[in-house]
């Protein structure tokens, strides 16, 4: 919680379909805002190729998630894939005490449950790319995943969209680099300034034309 004088701390929940920009523009944020931080999840998966303990999650048993489940240790857990997933409260508690900034990469209902365990200090945003056709573009630019898995994919996609697109506070879509980024970043500006008691109206003005029900996403109509 923020109180007069000291920095608030935000919460600031990115979710995106697979292939949207995600990484990209959450690395981009990290850059110029040096006082963020990842929040790094626990999981019972595998780590992938150059993922590194504590770095990109926190890699644990089905058994010990299992009895952090049972201490509390969660804000929110979700299965995903088969695979469970959760957000450390103690994340959440030191980042809001410390005044910063933490980004959470999260599905959708994840991001649902953290705003509704913190409605004050969460702030949730659905990455999308321009349309449903460019993501697929951009899944066969990047990877070498079989047809089949890029259908799955995009299936998976519309499903975790339609909802964002009913429950998220904000969209952003990944259109151009630049123009994205300036978009999150001025939604961050914005509802830090307000949780502040300061006004900033530039970031309120670009903000506003990010707020769920001002984007143009007839493009993701089924
Ligand atoms: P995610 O983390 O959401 O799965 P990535 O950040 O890995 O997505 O981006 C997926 C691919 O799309 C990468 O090859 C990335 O370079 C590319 N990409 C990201 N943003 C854009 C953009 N605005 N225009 C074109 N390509 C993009
Ligand atoms: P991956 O295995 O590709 O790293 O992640 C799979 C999915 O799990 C992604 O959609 C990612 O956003 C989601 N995820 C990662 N950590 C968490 C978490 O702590 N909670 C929830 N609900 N989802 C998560």
């Amino acid at each position: 919680m923020s109180s007069e004088g000291a920095r608030p701390g935000l919460l600031l929940v990115l979710s995106a379909p697979s292939g949207a920009g995600k990484t990209t523009l959450a690395h981009r944020f990290r850059a110029t805002h040096p006082d963020a931080v990842f929040s790094v999840s626990a999981t019972t998966r595998a780590p992938r190729g150059a993922e590194r303990e504590g770095a990109d999650y926190h890699f644990v048993s089905a058994e010990a998630f299992s009895r952090l489940v049972a201490e509390g240790a969660f804000a929110e857990w979700a299965e995903v894939f088969g695979q469970r997933y959760g957000t450390l409260r103690s994340t959440i508690d030191e980042t809001l005490r410390a005044g910063r900034i933490a980004i959470f990469d999260i599905d959708v209902q994840g991001g649902e449950q953290l705003h509704r365990a913190f409605p004050r200090d969460a702030v949730t945003v659905l990455i999308v790319p321009p349309s449903l056709a460019e993501l697929e573009r951009r899944l066969r630019g990047r990877s070498t995943d079989s047809d089949d898995v890029i259908q799955r994919r995009l299936a998976a996609a519309q499903a975790e969209v339609a909802r964002g697109l009913s429950t998220y506070d904000y969209v952003v879509v990944n259109d151009e680099l630049h123009a994205a980024q300036a978009r999150l970043e001025a939604i961050a500006a914005h509802e830090r300034s307000k949780r502040g008691g300061r006004a900033d109206p530039g970031a309120a003005a670009a903000a506003a034309e990010c707020l769920r029900h001002s984007v143009d996403v007839r493009a993701w109509a089924p």
